[in-house]
């Protein structure tokens, strides 16, 4: 079995960034890429709120820069995905299996596999899907700004973006599937009290309309069971991600919606050695700069505790 001293899985700004540091430290990084290298930017279009780039940069450009960047620090990427982990040893190292075959050890791990957005699964969603249909408001309202938008969802990520998308929008038509937003009271209130956005109650949506770009939706009353649609240029779903962590959930502590627990202030989580970092742990903020923050911190702390271990080891 291949032996090193730290493996980053994920290949997102989280990872990334861990493997720019961690190649710098002299750690002789392995990333594996998983199933989508570059992670849920190479999904998406321009990317304008990434410090560094004034121009704006196209979101897979730009994951290609980071996979770049790691690569000429010295980091050994490999495509691949994790299947299973053994993280019972930690004094002595952790153990991934790649692939459901190949099994590779290492001292310290950094868990940057990210999350996913949750989509309706209407076909019309996912042909549309870049063309008019985003799971990002932050990421892709500036380019609605002016036109009417379609939001999907009533938790606090919908209320949340619908706040943000009536900063540029004139009408933000807000698809609730029940009677009630999911949200914080505080969240709930100021959506009930900007004037343009309209919650449309008991609502869901039928079918994404358009052919090379969102025109509108067809949407149908629940309770009535009337359809009618809604002319839009952009369709924007919230409701909800999935923290790519099943893998983990055996050996590391998670939240009720899977994200992973870390201690305060750090990436490290309860098994010494694994460090977590990126969307893998946060539901709050989801930015790219924000994953690559924590990426940064995951190398860190994977390097002192190396260093520690290496110090203790030496006495
Ligand atoms: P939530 O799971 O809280 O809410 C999902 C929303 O989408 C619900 O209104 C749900 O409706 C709706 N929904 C789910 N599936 C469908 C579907 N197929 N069709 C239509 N509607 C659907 O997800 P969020 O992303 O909003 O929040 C996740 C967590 O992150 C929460 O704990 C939240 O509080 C937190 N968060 C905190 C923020 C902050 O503090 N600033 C910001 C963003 C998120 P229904 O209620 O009927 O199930």
């Amino acid at each position: 079995m291949e032996q090193h001293k730290c493996i980053i899985i994920g290949s997102g700004p989280a990872g990334y960034t861990a493997a720019i540091y961690a190649a710098r430290a002299n750690l002789k990084p392995i990333l594996y890429t998983g199933l989508l290298p570059g992670g849920q930017l190479t999904q998406t279009t321009e990317v304008e709120n990434y410090p560094g780039y004034p121009k704006g940069i196209m979101g897979p450009e730009m994951m290609e820069d980071f996979r770049q960047q790691a690569e000429r620090m010295g980091t050994d990427i490999r495509f691949g995905y994790v299947t299973d982990v053994d993280f019972s040893n930690p004094a002595k190292h952790h153990i991934l299996t790649i692939d459901g075959s190949v099994q590779i050890a290492a001292e310290a791990v950094i868990i940057a596999t990210g999350a996913s957005a949750k989509w309706l699964g209407l076909p019309s969603e996912q042909r549309l899907n870049g063309s008019g249909v985003s799971a990002c408001a932050v990421c892709d309202g500036f380019f609605y700004r002016g036109k009417e938008v379609i939001i999907v969802g009533g938790g606090d990520t919908a209320c949340e973006e619908a706040l943000y998308l009536a900063h540029l929008c004139p009408k933000v038509h807000m698809l609730v599937r029940s009677d009630k937003l999911r949200a914080s009271q505080v969240m709930q209130a100021r959506v009930k009290a900007a004037a343009n956005i309209h919650i449309y109650w008991h609502t869901e949506t039928v079918e994404v309309l358009g052919d090379n770009g969102v025109t509108g939706a067809r949407v149908r009353n629940r309770l009535s069971g009337e359809e009618y649609d809604i002319p839009v240029y952009g369709f924007f779903v919230a409701i909800g991600h999935q923290p790519n962590t099943e893998v983990f959930k055996k050996y590391l502590a998670a939240d009720h919606e899977g994200y992973l627990l870390t201690q305060a202030d750090s990436t490290k989580t309860d098994i010494e050695g694994v460090f977590v970092c990126g969307d893998a742990q946060d539901k709050i903020y989801r930015q790219a700069v924000t994953a690559a923050g924590t990426g940064c911190m995951a190398a860190l702390d994977a390097e002192r505790y190396l260093s520690l271990k290496a110090f203790n080891a030496n006495q």
